[in-house]
């Protein structure tokens, strides 16, 4: 291994939205940009998803969805998220309004293919403004000086130890929903239960540098978002495994092409049937509902991880089952338990023998289960479902039509709510509440806005564009 060095105003540790966000803002300003990137490819999760929105378009709204986030970004969120996508604009990304999502903002109608072109696009952005980029180099561990200000990194890959001197250091490594120990230890004990499908490079490494410089991290973190999906062993095949595992669900062929079918990423729809108002309920181990089934997606999920062993059962009837055949077959057939039954009690008597884990003894509890649906179906004739406990809201019908299905789910994360406490500069804090000199964070590193629902994309631009803009201020270059 050869160690190099190399030196630049403002380095960008993550390719995905908020560090592309960052770099680009970063080059526009003036700075000399260095962008390292783990992974063979520039985009990071972000490069599949599909489109910008802020969870609620209001300040009020953003306070009733995280009340315990941070007002100043809060703010900074909904004045700011307009600009950005103008910005966005202003390179030739392409952003249509969401027909069935108010306020949100595809790259693209078709997942993956929007995501590759958006990061093509930025990556020629930031290569006009004089911006580099290394990929297949990991930031490792940040380098400090002698009043703790952050001066650089070292970093690691095929290339062999590379130290960076910088004027100030972004951090957007995706945080940690890959890293088993990191979930368990802000997730809560079912953390490790938590299912993850992206990048193969989402370890937590920002977190873990800054943390280790003494950074603080927002109360966002123990929040895992993401919806439920079809709980292990569901094992997707070997195409699918690449893309999950790798981030790559195409072919070095089907990468530079200008239209690739992302096959791995349609797929990814193969969830269960609980999104929206389908008429399903779930249970836990308990064999009692245990959230509103009408609740954000993100909601269901969290709801889910805090159930027994992190698991849920989505019950629902043959109206629903056929609306859903074709996924439910697929995922069957790529291993997910679906238990089917003639009858409620038959059902119930099923789950009872179902085992989560080797480690579990006991099923679903069936007397439970069959007085849950009993009180559901009754309450749903009268039209009262949102006099139960929890309340059901919306949707929902009584779930009497056999046969009856059962699908053990488990939340699949994408981000926590929350990461490395920043303030609305983007800088990251001390314990004390100062912020650390030379060392920014965006994306899902960052946090302090959101506590319960999901950042996501649009969190990722507009701190990663103001912790360009800033980085590029506080170091030598950006004037
Ligand atoms: C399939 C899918 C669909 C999604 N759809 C949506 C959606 O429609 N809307 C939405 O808002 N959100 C969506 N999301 C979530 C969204 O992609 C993330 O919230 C967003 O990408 C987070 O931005 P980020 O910059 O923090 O991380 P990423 O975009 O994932 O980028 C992080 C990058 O850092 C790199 N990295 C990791 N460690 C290091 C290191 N040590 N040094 C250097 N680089 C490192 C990674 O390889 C990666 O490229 C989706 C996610 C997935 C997986």
């Amino acid at each position: 291994m050869s160690d190099r060095s190399l030196a630049c105003d403002v380095l960008v540790a993550g390719s995905g939205i908020g560090g592309m966000s960052a770099a680009v803002a970063a080059a526009q300003a003036g700075a000399d940009v260095l962008v390292v990137e783990k992974d063979m490819t520039v985009g990071g999760n972000a490069r599949w998803a599909g489109g910008f929105d802020i969870e609620s378009d209001s300040f009020g709204g953003m306070r009733d969805g995280n009340p315990e986030g941070d007002p100043d970004l809060q703010r900074a969120l909904v004045h700011d998220f307009p600009v950005a996508l103008d910005w966005l604009r202003s390179f030739g990304v392409k952003l249509v309004p969401d027909p069935l999502s108010p306020g949100r903002f595809n790259y693209h109608p078709h997942q993956g293919l929007g995501g590759i072109r958006m990061f093509t696009t930025l990556r020629s952005r930031l290569e006009a403004d004089g911006g580099r980029i290394l990929l297949g180099t990991g930031l490792a561990h940040l380098l400090t000086g002698d009043r703790g200000e952050v001066v650089g990194a070292v970093c690691s890959g095929d290339g062999g130890v590379l130290r960076v001197e910088a004027g100030a250091t972004i951090l957007a490594t995706g945080s940690f929903s890959r890293n088993t120990e990191m979930k368990v230890r802000y997730f809560g004990a079912t953390g490790d239960r938590t299912s993850y499908y992206g990048s193969r490079h989402h370890d937590g490494d920002g977190i873990l540098a800054a943390l280790a410089v003494g950074a603080s991290l927002s109360t966002g973190v123990s929040v895992s978002t993401g919806g439920c999906v079809f709980a292990p062993p569901f094992e997707p095949p070997d195409d699918l495994r690449e893309f999950l595992g790798g981030g790559s669900g195409l072919s070095e062929e089907e990468r530079r092409m200008p239209e690739p079918v992302p096959s791995g990423v349609q797929r990814l729809s193969l969830r269960p049937p609980i999104w929206g108002d389908e008429p399903s309920i779930l249970v836990n181990l308990g064999g009692d509902r245990y959230v509103d089934e009408s609740s954000r997606y993100t909601v269901i999920g969290w709801a889910t991880t805090g159930q027994r062993e992190g698991l849920g059962f989505c019950v629902f009837d043959h109206p629903l089952y056929v609306e859903f055949e074709e996924t439910i077959e697929v995922a069957r057939g790529w291993g997910a338990r679906i238990v089917q039954a003639d009858t409620v009690e038959e059902l119930a008597a099923r789950l009872a023998a179902w085992r989560a884990t080797p480690s579990y003894n006991e099923g679903v509890n069936p007397r439970r289960l069959v007085r849950t649906l009993a009180e559901y179906n009754l309450e749903a004739r009268g039209g009262r479902l949102h006099e139960l406990w929890p309340p059901r809201r919306e949707g929902g019908r009584p779930i009497n039509r056999p046969p009856f299905y059962a699908a053990p789910v488990v939340q699949g994360v994408v981000d926590p709510a929350g990461g490395l406490r920043i303030d609305s500069d983007a800088r990251v804090l001390d314990r004390g509440g100062r912020p650390i000199e030379g060392l920014f964070a965006a994306g899902a590193d960052a946090g302090r806005a959101y506590t319960r629902e999901h950042g996501g994309l649009a969190f990722g631009l507009i701190f990663g564009r103001r912790a360009g803009g800033n980085a590029a201020r506080s170091s030598s270059g950006g004037g």
